[in-house]
């Protein structure tokens, strides 16, 4: 590996690991994706004696002198330099009781530090010291694992996964990420321990989520998060989903899948979290809406009953409850409008309403509904993506035409009050909300005379007088 350590630093770290004597090694995710050509920043340095000493000196050595940030309860000190982040730690060794998470900690040695690592392909460490500079250390087959594409645990899993339960969301993180098949006896130790999953903090585990849901195919990560049941623990709105139901020779689609298949499409079109959160939330109330009719089943009002579900799903899951959560909440109310749109013929009116409510996520809610379309039915899916292209081209021109996207409507309930000489109301509101459902309409173009005009007529109607 001698040959991969270019980053002068290293060099540095072993002429004071020998002055100071002091045993270095780099390891963990560094190692794994120098191995597998992945970029990576973060450098994690495991010292056999005092990690703290040494990341003062190395940054001593540097230009510029980096500020090191300590950590003195666990140990640790890091400091960026350049475009890297080096974090610095003494070996360790861990011993976990039954009903903690928290581990007795003890100063060890590399094999030590190497055991108390979550994977095989995590644990793997090069060598800093000068009598075996560059020597990669890989004491669990971490290498012959990244080979063969398999998520291993370096100890018997049921006590890697029993003394830290976030490694099991890791293991399915890293399986998802990197396109890894989990061992047999893994995947087994996972479902065996899934209820541990319990002692840990809701933000640790939607963290691996999230990572998750950032995948380049997040429905693989999902999948096993569901035949290992942790998803009924973690995420039972989800897994409530699953399944067919038919009545009379009537089916309807599994959910579950589909919504899957809806994350993996919109993953393909963005990397916003929050647009593939809406993916993944976008029929989450199917389950509390079904119905079956003659005509077969049906899911009245699905979008605004999973538009008011989301925020107790959010605080649950320690999500923010900020604009990010009202996105996810318009994109779940509107996912079905363009499709809707293409069903009829598209006028501007409704063009214009979808603008108006949309905004500035209109694009977004495109990607959406183009998502969303995933019938097996090849001619059907083709069809109803042109007509899709239809709508933008249409969405395109009324925008262009009216500016009706972020639009404010151009007379104010002062403009109003003053003009009838009234005092606040709701009457002011009826005029405003006229006014607005006119140029929605296409009665009145979307300008301050028309809708002056407009404005003075409505106000005369209802017996105001100028
Ligand atoms: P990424 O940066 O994609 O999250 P990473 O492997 O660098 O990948 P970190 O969370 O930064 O992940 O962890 C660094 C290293 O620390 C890991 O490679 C692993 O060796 C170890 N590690 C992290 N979390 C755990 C854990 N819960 N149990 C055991 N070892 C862990």
């Amino acid at each position: 590996m001698k040959k991969h350590l270019k980053n002068k630093i290293f060099h540095i770290i072993k002429d004071i690991a020998e002055t100071e004597n002091l045993q270095v090694f780099v390891i963990g995710g560094y190692v794994r994706d120098l191995i597998m050509k992945r970029p990576s920043k973060d450098i994690d340095l495991v010292v056999v004696g005092n990690g703290i000493l040494l990341a003062k000196k190395v940054a001593e050595q540097l230009k510029g002198k980096p500020k090191v940030t300590i950590f003195k309860k666990f140990g640790t000190a890091m400091f960026k330099y350049k475009d890297f982040e080096y974090e610095f730690v003494g070996a360790r060794k861990e011993s976990y009781s039954s009903n903690s998470r928290k581990p007795a900690v003890e100063k060890g040695t590399i094999k030590d530090d190497q055991n108390r690592r979550d994977l095989t392909i995590n644990a793997l460490a090069i060598s800093l010291n000068p009598k075996n500079f560059g020597e990669l250390i890989d004491p669990f087959g971490g290498v012959q694992d990244i080979e063969n594409k398999v998520i291993r645990t370096p100890l018997d899993p049921n006590i890697t996964f029993s003394d830290d339960p976030l490694r099991m969301m890791r293991a399915i993180r890293f399986a998802c990420q990197l396109n890894f098949e989990i061992f047999p006896l893994t995947l087994k130790a996972i479902q065996q321990n899934k209820e541990r999953i319990n002692i840990i903090s809701q933000e640790r585990i939607t963290d691996e989520l999230n990572k998750i849901i950032l995948s380049k195919k997040p429905s693989k990560g999902f999948k096993i998060l569901d035949k290992t049941e942790l998803l009924e623990i973690i995420f039972p709105e989800l897994t409530n989903l699953k399944g067919v139901e038919t009545i009379d020779g009537m089916s309807h689609k599994d959910n579950f899948l589909h919504t899957l298949q809806v994350l993996d499409n919109i993953s393909k079109h963005t990397n916003n979290l929050w647009l593939r959160w809406a993916a993944i939330f976008h029929d989450i109330a199917k389950p509390a809406t079904k119905r079956f009719s003659k005509h077969g089943w049906t899911f009245h009002s699905h979008e605004f009953v999973g538009k008011k579900m989301i925020p107790k799903i959010f605080k649950k899951m320690r999500l923010p409850m900020n604009e990010k959560m009202i996105y996810v909440q318009k994109l779940v109310l509107l996912h079905l409008r363009p499709i809707a749109l293409v069903k009829t013929e598209v006028t501007d009116s409704a063009v214009r309403r979808l603008l108006f409510e949309a905004g500035n996520d209109t694009e977004d809610l495109m990607t959406l509904a183009k998502a969303d379309i995933t019938s097996k039915n090849e001619r059907k899916v083709k069809q109803f993506l042109i007509n899709l292209e239809n709508v933008r081209e249409k969405l395109k021109d009324v925008e262009e035409k009216d500016k009706i996207r972020n639009w404010q409507p151009p007379i104010t309930g002062e403009i109003i009050m003053k003009t009838f000489n009234l005092k606040p109301s709701k009457e002011i509101g009826n005029i405003k909300d006229a006014i607005r459902e006119a140029i929605l309409d296409g009665i009145i173009q979307n300008n301050y005379d028309e809708a002056y005009s407009f404005m003075i007529k409505e106000g005369k109607k209802r017996g105001y007088r100028i």
